[in-house]
């Protein structure tokens, strides 16, 4: 079976593969999701930048997290759609925007984050792992 999963942006500019099933799929209800997506979380799809190739070119937002790390958040500049953040303390790895997916139901969130910041008209889904902030203490 392949597991080559595929995505991009909607004006399809900025194209990415991904040949290797992803690491992991969460949910994240920090401030910064929600004011880059359009509802109240984010769901992420964690890659080995290995496996993630992309063509086009993608326009880079620099912030610090609540973690003190920076996230290199990366979307295209043509139509505005969020692709994929890395970050410091996560190399090696590349965070895809699973709305970004050309098969958004080839992937399922088994955890969320941040859900002590989720807004009441997004509630969250308590039968998965869920974490009140981060998933490890701060350093
Ligand atoms: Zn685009
Ligand atoms: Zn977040």
């Amino acid at each position: 079976m392949s597991t080559r999963l595929t995505g991009g942006c909607l004006c399809e500019a900025v194209r990415y593969v991904c040949d290797a099933p992803p690491t992991i799929t969460a949910q994240c209800y920090c401030k910064d999701c929600r004011k880059i997506g359009g509802t109240g979380h984010a769901t992420h799809t964690v890659f080995d930048e290995d496996a993630f190739s992309l063509t086009g070119k993608l326009t880079e937002y620099v912030k610090t997290a609540d973690s003190g790390r920076s996230i290199n958040r990366r979307f295209c500049p043509v139509c505005g759609s969020a692709v994929f953040h890395t970050r410091d303390g996560m190399e090696g790895l590349v965070v895809v925007r699973a709305s970004s997916l050309d098969d958004p139901e080839s992937v399922r969130p088994v955890r969320n984050i941040y859900v002590s910041r989720a807004v009441s008209w997004d509630p969250v889904d308590r039968s998965i792992e869920c974490f009140e902030e981060m998933t490890v203490p701060r350093t």
